[in-house]
């Protein structure tokens, strides 16, 4: 379960923070570390800081964008001390979002993602999440350190895991009740937007009504069967619709 829970740090720029986020990872029973672009890695600080848990760094993955980082996870949860435009689920107290991560990662990988040392996540990552999460603090200056964040967040996880109902030690979960991943979810978008496209409904690609779809789906969290029901729904449209002019034909 704690091996299915992922810690996600975006653009690090000080190596001796991915080494610090590795040892508050393992404290906490955590593993499971993914670098998006980080500016200096592998790097001595990061090892020197990881002390007992270079382990942790060293099987570390490297990806390129946060997308592929997060691409198998059923929930994404960005860590952000500020609230953002994006109306995705917010959750105001960590332990709620621990307790929540906890029980979807009896059955999918989840993650935690966390963001650069001078500017956080950008609005594109955010839209790569499902939920956010603030960790309360003085509202005159209330940012953490980025490895002090994973500490806090990691922490909340492992006392939700120890805490566990017993309902979580059930067998695996049906597939109607598991959420999608966000590849699958990003599939159900691509097909709802070309949908729009095709009906005339929008003209153009136009990102933001695309985006106050995906926060409206999220807020939904439909599970796995909801979203092959709409997927079918929408393929069944599809086939009412007149051919696009130029586009589906496959030829170059
Ligand atoms: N200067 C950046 C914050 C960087 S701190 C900004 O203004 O957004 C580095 C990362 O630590 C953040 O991106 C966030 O993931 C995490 N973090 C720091 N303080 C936090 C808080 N109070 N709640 C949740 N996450 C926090």
């Amino acid at each position: 379960m704690l091996a299915n829970i992922r810690i996600v740090l975006v653009q690090t720029y000080h190596p001796g923070n991915i080494g610090a986020s590795a040892r508050a990872m393992k404290t906490m029973g955590l593993t499971d570390l993914v670098l998006v672009n980080p500016r200096d890695f592998p790097h001595p600080e990061a090892s020197r800081l990881a002390a007992g848990a270079e382990d942790i760094v060293d099987a570390a993955r490297v990806v390129g964008t946060l997308a592929e980082a997060v691409s198998d996870c059923v929930q994404v949860i960005g860590a952000s001390a500020r609230l953002r435009s994006m109306p995705l689920p917010h959750f105001d107290e960590p332990d709620e979002m621990a307790r929540d991560v906890v029980a979807q990662a009896a059955d999918d990988p989840v993650a935690l993602v966390f963001g650069r040392e001078r500017f956080g996540l950008t609005n594109d990552e955010i839209r790569c999440c499902s939920h956010q999460v603030s960790i309360p603090a003085n509202p005159d200056y209330g940012i953490l350190n980025l490895s002090q964040a994973v500490q806090v967040l990691a922490h909340e996880v492992f006392t939700a895991w120890r805490r566990r109902p017993e309902s979580d030690f059930r067998l695996a979960r049906p597939d109607r009740d598991r959420r999608p991943s966000r590849e699958q979810l990003g599939h159900f978008h691509e097909h709802l937007a070309r949908v729009m496209r095709e009906s005339g409904f929008i003209t153009q690609p136009h990102a933001r009504t695309e985006a106050q779809l995906q926060a409206l789906f999220a807020r939904a969290e439909p599970s796995r069967k909801e979203l092959s029901l709409l997927r079918g729904l929408l393929a069944s449209l599809e086939q009412h619709l007149p051919a696009p002019p130029d586009e589906g034909n496959g030829e170059e």
